[in-house]
């Protein structure tokens, strides 16, 4: 349904025109062709973004409602940033934008699968990795006295953050 819009408004963006229908029966949420998201109690929803290619895992991010307008009227991808509290057009400052080759939502419609490619060099972590999960974490119980030792699964950064962000705050907070 559109909002009336009072005279003299501003003519509306792009990604403004982009609407999501009232969540009214499972069936229709489930099944139906009516895009209805569900964004949780602060207002997000979590994303999986995946190289198109190789199917590789690239990065877990949110989406709150601007963003995801935003991501289908551009086919950019778009987050929100929790921990910056910012709208972030993903590759805005590194130039690795990622164009959405596919963009799925799951059957209740609260979380959403990006399939993209990468520009530039193909990385997706702001550390400089392809991937964020560069690290696995072995699984099994480890000897008496001993911890869990991350295993590095990318060998080399595919860019260099300094040089990328220069002295921009680390997202990663504490
Ligand atoms: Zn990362």
């Amino acid at each position: 349904m559109l909002h009336s819009r009072r005279p003299g408004a501003h003519p509306l963006s792009t990604h403004e025109k982009i609407e999501f229908a009232a969540r009214t029966t499972i069936e229709q949420v489930e099944e139906g062709d009516e895009l209805a998201p569900k964004f949780d109690a602060h207002g997000l929803l979590p994303v999986v973004t995946t190289a198109a290619e190789s199917g590789e895992v690239l990065m877990l991010g949110y989406m709150n409602e601007e963003a995801l307008k935003r991501t289908i009227a551009t086919g950019e991808a778009h987050y929100y940033s929790r921990s910056r509290e910012v709208l972030w057009h993903k590759g805005a400052t590194s130039g690795l934008v990622q164009r959405v080759v596919e963009l799925r939502i799951d059957d209740d419609q609260d979380a959403v699968w990006l399939r993209v490619e990468v520009a530039g060099s193909g990385a997706s972590c702001h550390v400089g990795y392809r991937s964020c999960f560069f690290r696995e974490v072995p699984v099994g119980v480890p000897a008496a006295g001993d911890r869990v030792v991350l295993q590095r699964r990318e060998q080399a950064k595919t860019f260099d953050p300094v040089a990328v962000y220069g002295d921009a705050p680390n997202p990663t907070k504490l």
